[in-house]
C-alpha cells in the first residue's frame, strides 16, 4: 500500500505538468526538487523493492538539471517520466520476458489441449474431477480461470512474541506439548509450540485424536497459519492450517503470498493449490488472447498467460493489498481482456451501421416548423443542439443509431417528437417502443397530445388490446395511414408490417439489448433510423458498454426557471407534518401526488393500500379537496378519465401507484408525497420526483419512510435524494449501491455480465480498452489484416452472437 500511495504522490506533479498539452508547464516551478525529494525520501517498503530501484534511479536522472532544460527538452523528459511511472504501476511481472505468440496451427492444438477434461492432470481421478465439476470446473481451461478470492501473506514466519490478537499470521516452532484436554464439558486437542520468542497453542474442537497424536509429536517442527486470539491471556490459534517443513510441496503453502480459493466441497485448500500448479506448469503458457503487442506495451498490460500465472502464484514482491482489492497488474490484464473484446465488438457493430443503406430524410419540414411555432415555450439550447444532431443523422443516407440522454424533465419527449414529425413529413412511419404496457400507454398519452396539435395520426399497440382493434391497427400500419405507432414488444410480432417505417424510437429503461433493437429495425425494407431514449440518465460506464455502439446526444440543461425540488424525509409518525406541507401547496391552488409502491409479489396488498389511502385522505385529511385514484389495474378509459381530470385541475390530489413514474406531465402539481420511500430504488425515486418541479414554482418531494436502519442501503438512498437533484450523480450512486446487474434489471437487458471486470472499480481500464479497441477498428475496419486474424477469431467466438456481429464477418 505504501507503494501505491507513493506512486500517487509521484504522479500528481507529473500529471499537473503535462495536463492540457503542457499548458501549465511554463508556470510550474520546483519540479526538479519535488521529484528528487520524493524519491530520496521514499518509504523503506518502496526502497526495498529491488525491481523498482533501477526505474526510480532512471526517473530521478530525468529531473537532474531539469529547470535549466529547454521547453522541448522538458516535455520529452516528462513524457519519459510518465512512461517510467507506468512501468512502476504495471508491477514487476511486467519486466519479465513474455513467450512469443504461437502460429495458428500451434494455437489450434493448444486449444484442444486446454479443452481437455481435468482428469488429464496428474493426481486428478474421477472422484476429484466430479468434485470440481460441481463447481462448473470441467476442463483444464476452466481450472486455470478458477481464481483465488483472497491472498494470505505467508512470506515470513512471524515471531510468536510479536503477535497481537486479531493478526493473521504464519508461525513456525517446535512442538512442546500435544494432547487432548478436558475444558469444562468439552474435549479439546491442544498443541503448544515455541519458536524461542514465545509460545502459542493451537486448538481443535473437532478431531480424530489418534491422527493428531500421530502427527504432532513433541520435538517436531510445525508451521501454523490462522488468526491469533487471546484466551486467558495466552495466545492461541483455532483450527489452524498446518504444514510440516519437510513436506515435499511445502513451497506451495508457505514462504509466499498464498492464494485462498473459493471452497470446493470435499477438496482441501492444499489439494486445490497442488492441482492448479500442476495445470499451470504445462498449460498456463497456452492461454492467449492475441491483444496486439503495441496495445499491450502502450497500456502496460501483462499477457493473459502471465496474468493467470500471477493470480495463482503472485511474486514475492507483489503488492498484497492490490491483490486483495482486485487492483493488481494481473487483475488489470484480465479486466482489460474482457472489456477490450466487448469494445472491439461494439466498435465493429458501430462501423457496420455505417455500411448499411439508410434513409436520407429531407431536413426541411413544414410540420416541424409549425409545431415549434405553436409550442408555448422555446426549446432550450441543449434541446436545439440535440435535435440538430438528430436531424443531421437523419439526413445522411446511413442509418442513425443515437442515444438521447438527459435528466428527468429536461424535455426529451419534445425532441423525440420533433424527430418523429420530421420522419412523418418525409412520408415515413414512426414506431415508438417501450418495455412495459404501462410505459407504452403513458408515452402514447403524451405523444398523442402533441400529435393532436400537429395533426398526426397516432395509435397504441399493446398485446392487451382486443383482437379486433389490433387487426385494425395492423391494417393501418400496413397500408400506411397510421403514421405513428406507440407500443410494446407487440410491435415486433410477425403480424406487424409497416408500409414505410422510417424512424424507430426506443424508450429503453435499460431493458432492451442490442438484439431487440435490431429486431425492430428489421421491420423495414430500408434500415430505419433509431433513436434510443432513457428515462433517467445512465452512468457513463454503462453508456460506454451497454450503449457503446451508439452516438450520444445529451440534454444537459433544464428549461429556464426550474428550481430544484426541495426533498425531505419524514418518519411514519411524522406523516401529519408532510400533510401540512401538502395543504399549504393546495391552498396556493397547486396540486399534489401521493405515490404508493407497487411490486408484483405484493401487488394485491399494495393496490389495497393505495385505494384505502385515497379514501382515508379524502375523508379524514383533505375533505375540502377532490382526491382521485390511479393505478395500473384500471381500464384504459378509466385511467384516461382520471388523468384528464387531474390535468384539468378537477382532481387536486392524485393518489397513485408507480404508474405515474414516467410521462405524466402536470406542471401545476408542486408537491409529491412518496409513501414507503424506503422500498423504492434510487433511480425510481428520482424519476418519480421528476413529476414535480416542472414549472417556475418551488416544489417539494416528501419521502415517508418506515423503519430504516442507520447505515442501510435504504438510508443511503434517501440521503442521496435529499442531497442532490442531479440525475447524473444519482445514477452513479445508484450504480454503486446496486451494481450493474441490479441497476439494469439484468436478465431482460441482454447485457453481458462481466466475470472479471468491475465496471465501477475498473472504469479507467474501460476507457483505455475502449480507446484501443476503437482506434484498432479505425486502422483495420473489418479486422482483415493477417496480424489480426486470431484476434478476430477470438472476438467472434466471444461476442458474435450476443452483439449480432454475424453480418460483418
Ligand atoms: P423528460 O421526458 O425529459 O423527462 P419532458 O419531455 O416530459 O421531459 O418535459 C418536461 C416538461 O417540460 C413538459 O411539461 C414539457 O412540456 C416541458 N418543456 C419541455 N421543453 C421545454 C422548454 N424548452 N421550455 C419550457 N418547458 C419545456
Ligand atoms: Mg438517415
Amino acid at each position: 500500500m505504501a507503494f501505491r500511495s507513493f506512486l500517487e504522490r509521484l504522479k500528481k506533479p507529473l500529471l499537473l505538468a503535462t495536463r492540457d498539452h503542457f499548458s501549465r508547464l511554463p508556470r510550474i516551478k520546483g519540479l526538479e526538487e519535488a521529484i528528487c525529494h520524493l524519491i530520496d525520501t521514499a518509504p523503506p517498503e518502496v526502497k526495498g523493492l529491488s525491481w523498482a530501484a533501477p526505474i526510480l534511479k532512471e526517473l530521478k536522472g530525468l529531473f537532474e538539471a531539469f529547470e535549466k532544460a529547454s521547453p522541448a527538452e522538458k516535455k520529452a523528459r516528462l513524457e519519459q517520466a510518465l512512461a517510467l511511472v507506468a512501468d512502476l504501476e504495471a508491477g514487476p511481472a511486467f519486466l519479465e520476458e513474455e513467450s512469443p505468440l504461437p502460429d495458428e496451427a500451434k494455437w489450434r492444438h493448444m486449444r484442444l489441449e486446454l479443452a481437455r477434461p481435468l482428469q488429464y492432470l496428474k493426481g486428478v481421478g474421477p472422484r476429484l474431477a466430479a468434485k470440481f465439476a460441481s463447481r462448473g470446473i470441467n476442463t483444464i481451461e476452466d481450472l486455470l480461470f478458477f481464481f483465488p478470492r483472497a491472498y494470505e501473506d505467508r512470506r515470513q514466519f512471524a515471531p510468536i512474541g510479536s503477535l497481537r490478537p486479531g493478526d493473521r499470521a504464519t508461525v513456525r516452532g517446535e512442538i512442546l506439548l500435544s494432547g487432548a484436554i478436558q475444558y469444562r464439558r468439552r474435549r479439546v486437542y491442544e498443541v503448544v509450540i515455541s519458536d524461542g520468542t514465545g509460545t502459542l497453542s493451537a486448538k481443535w474442537f473437532h478431531f480424530r485424536e489418534a491422527d493428531l497424536r500421530h502427527s504432532f509429536t513433541p520435538g517436531r517442527q510445525v508451521i501454523f497459519s490462522g488468526e491469533i486470539r487471546l484466551f486467558a491471556s495466552r495466545k492461541e490459534i483455532i483450527h489452524p492450517e498446518v504444514e510440516f517443513p519437510e513436506a515435499s510441496d511445502i513451497e506451495l503453502h508457505v514462504r509466499r503470498i498464498v492464494p485462498v480459493y473459493p471452497q470446493i466441497e470435499g477438496v482441501s485448500a492444499k489439494v486445490i493449490r497442488r492441482i492448479i500448479r500442476e495445470a499451470l506448469e504445462k498449460y498456463g503458457p497456452m492461454v492467449h488472447n492475441f491483444i496486439p503487442d503495441d496495445v499491450r506495451r502502450r497500456r502496460r498490460l501483462l499477457s493473459l498467460s502471465r496474468a493467470i500465472k500471477g493470480l495463482h502464484f503472485p511474486r514475492e514482491d507483489d503488492d498484497l493489498q492490490a491483490l486483495n482489492t482486485g487492483r493488481s497488474p494481473y487483475h488489470r490484464a484480465l479486466a482489460f481482456d474482457e472489456l477490450f473484446f466487448l469494445e472491439l465488438g461494439l466498435a465493429l457493430r458501430k462501423r457496420s451501421y455505417g455500411l448499411e443503406e439508410g434513409i436520407a430524410f429531407q431536413p426541411e419540414s413544414q410540420l416541424v416548423r409549425h409545431f415549434l411555432k405553436g409550442l408555448p415555450f422555446r426549446l432550450t439550447r441543449a434541446q436545439e443542439r440535440a435535435f440538430e444532431e438528430i436531424r443531421q443523422d437523419m439526413t445522411r443516407p446511413v442509418p442513425m443509431n443515437r442515444l438521447l440522454q438527459g435528466d428527468v424533465g429536461c424535455g426529451k419527449t419534445v425532441v423525440a417528437f420533433l424527430a418523429a414529425l420530421l420522419a412523418v413529413d418525409n412520408g415515413y412511419q414512426v414506431a415508438i417502443m417501450a418495455p412495459t404496457e404501462i410505459l407504452a400507454e403513458q408515452h402514447y398519452l403524451n405523444f398523442r397530445q402533441m400529435a393532436g396539435l400537429a395533426g398526426v395520426n397516432i395509435e397504441l399497440l399493446t398485446s392487451s388490446r382486443p383482437p379486433k382493434e389490433k387487426r385494425a391497427i395492423y391494417e393501418g400500419l400496413a397500408k400506411g395511414y397510421i403514421q405513428v405507432a406507440v407500443g410494446t414488444h407487440a410491435l415486433i410480432q410477425k403480424e406487424v408490417h409497416f408500409a414505410r417505417l422510417g424512424l424507430v424510437i426506443i424508450d429503453e429503461q435499460h431493458r432492451f439489448g442490442v438484439l431487440q433493437r435490431a429486431a425492430l429495425r428489421e421491420k423495414a425494407r430500408i434500415c430505419p433510423d433509431t433513436l434510443v431514449m432513457t428515462a433517467t440518465p445512465i452512468p457513463r460506464t454503462l453508456s460506454l458498454t451497454l450503449y457503446g455502439d451508439l452516438d450520444v446526444s445529451i440534454i444537459d440543461e433544464l428549461p429556464a426557471g426550474r428550481k430544484p425540488v426541495i426533498t425531505k424525509v419524514f418518519r411514519g409518525r411524522e406523516r401529519r407534518a408532510a400533510y401540512e406541507l401538502v395543504r399549504q401547496e393546495l391552498a396556493k391552488g397547486h396540486q399534489a401526488y401521493v405515490v404508493y409502491p407497487l411490486v408484483e409479489e405484493s401487488e394485491k396488498m399494495d393496490l389495497l393500500a393505495a385505494t384505502e389511502s385515497a379514501h382515508y385522505l379524502q375523508k379524514e385529511i383533505f375533505p375540502d379537496y377532490p382526491v382521485g385514484l390511479l393505478h395500473g389495474k384500471m381500464r384504459p378509459a378509466e385511467k384516461e378519465a382520471v388523468m384528464s381530470a387531474f390535468k384539468a385541475g378537477e382532481i387536486k390530489i392524485l393518489v397513485a401507484t408507480t404508474v405515474i413514474e414516467v410521462g405524466i406531465d402536470v406542471p401545476q402539481a408542486t408537491v409529491m408525497v412518496i409513501e414507503h420511500a424506503e422500498r423504492f430504488g434510487l433511480s425510481q425515486l428520482h424519476q418519480l420526483r421528476g413529476r414535480v418541479g416542472r414549472s417556475h414554482r418551488a416544489s417539494y418531494c416528501l419521502l415517508i419512510a418506515y423503519r430504516v436502519a442507520r447505515g442501510s442501503e435504504a438510508a443511503r438512498r434517501l440521503a442521496v435524494m435529499c442531497q442532490t437533484n442531479d440525475g447524473f450523480r444519482i445514477a452513479e450512486e445508484d450504480l454503486k449501491i446496486r451494481g450493474p446487474g441490479e441497476f439494469l434489471g439484468t436478465k431482460q437487458s441482454g447485457f453481458p455480465e462481466f466475470k472479471r471486470a468491475d465496471l465501477i472499480r475498473d472504469y479507467k481500464i474501460l476507457l483505455e480498452a475502449r480507446q484501443e479497441a476503437f482506434s484498432l477498428i479505425e486502422r483495420d475496419p473489418d479486422l482483415s489484416r493477417p496480424e489480426h486474424k486470431m484476434l478476430k477469431r477470438i472476438l467472434y467466438e466471444r461476442w458474435a452472437e450476443r452483439l449480432a456481429l454475424a453480418e460483418v464477418a
